[in-house]
């Protein structure tokens, strides 16, 4: 072979060489292009999805105690996983505190913060339901900020099963389901019979219409509208049953949610009550250590 031809036929394997390349390379191409399209449209549909869910408002009564920083922040890292939800927290004091708007500040969601308490001659009634007035300025808010959507009370220590959101987010007037842990039964639940509620599986009967824990209802807010003077009533215990009367429900009107009543989605833990941290627990010998910070933080 003459050198000239050499040099051709390295010249054309190059260029062959090349050319593959340039196709595999414009192949990929076509095939990333592909894969983005998809992804932007599922991407749209979710978007599309999340925006045409009717609102969830969840009002959380809350106050404070030592227990209140992990329980509040074990349900706000709870309902960060839940779209189209606005949170509405209002504390059980005089005065906000800067340690629940830091917490509602932190969790990126939607929230109005807002606090109420019980009237001095309510102070040491021992007939007095938890979280009563402060459980009516949250409705009170509702009422005048919220047109549509669902309306969910969840206590700051009970533990929520994300898919009891995406549930009751369908609520046409009121929707029921069971609470685990209740006493004295361990559990409470609505009784479905051919689909309808019956009647209710609960320890605690006491005349109750509505058998029912705060946590094992949902309300649509134009119920709660239909019914502008319906509020939580003051008498321990029958907090949820005179709410749900005073808005003019019947047993026919409750939606059974978890597959029928047989499964539960929420439970109504309580935080075991540790003692309050003393600084004076300190030896003096560690005043000057992370440990002082640390007492002032944890008692904010
Ligand atoms: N709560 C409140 N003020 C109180 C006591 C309780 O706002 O003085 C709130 C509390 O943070 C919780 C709900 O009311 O979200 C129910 O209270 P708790 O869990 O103590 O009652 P239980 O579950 O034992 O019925
Ligand atoms: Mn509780």
């Amino acid at each position: 072979m003459s050198r000239f031809s050499f040099t051709k036929v390295i010249a054309m394997t190059l260029v062959v060489a090349e050319s593959l390349y340039l196709l595999m390379a414009l192949k990929r191409l076509a095939l990333l292009e592909d894969t983005y399209h998809t992804l932007t449209l599922h991407q749209n549909e979710q978007n599309q999805k999340t925006i045409t869910l009717p609102p969830l408002y969840v009002i959380t009564p809350t106050y404070r105690r030592n227990t209140q920083l992990a329980d509040m922040t074990r349900l706000s890292q709870t309902l960060m996983h839940v779209p189209n939800l606005h949170w509405i927290v209002v504390e059980d004091a005089e005065k906000k505190s800067d340690v629940v708007r830091e917490l509602l500040e932190r969790s990126g969601l939607p929230f109005t913060h807002l606090c109420a308490t019980a009237p001095e001659e309510y102070k040491r009634d021992k007939m007095m339901g938890r979280g009563v007035f402060n459980r009516r300025e949250g409705l009170r808010w509702l009422r005048e900020n919220g047109k549509e959507g669902v309306l969910y009370f969840a206590d700051d220590d009970n533990s929520y099963d994300l898919r009891l959101f995406e549930q009751i987010r369908t609520t046409k007037k009121a929707s029921v389901f069971p609470v685990g842990m209740i006493l004295s039964l361990g559990i409470s639940s609505p009784i479905i019979r051919d689909g309808k509620v019956v009647g209710f599986h609960d320890a605690f009967q006491a005349g109750r219409k509505f058998a029912v824990d705060m946590a094992g209802f949902a309300v649509n807010v134009r119920v709660l509208h239909a019914s502008p003077q319906a509020t939580i009533p003051i008498r321990v215990s029958y907090l949820e049953d005179g709410f749900l009367r005073q808005l003019r429900l019947e047993l026919e009107d409750l939606e059974p949610l978890a597959s029928g009543c047989t499964e539960v989605l929420v439970w109504h833990t309580k935080t075991y009550k540790p003692a309050t941290p003393n600084l004076q627990h300190v030896e003096h010998a560690y005043l000057d250590t992370n440990l002082v910070e640390l007492y002032r933080n944890v008692l904010r």
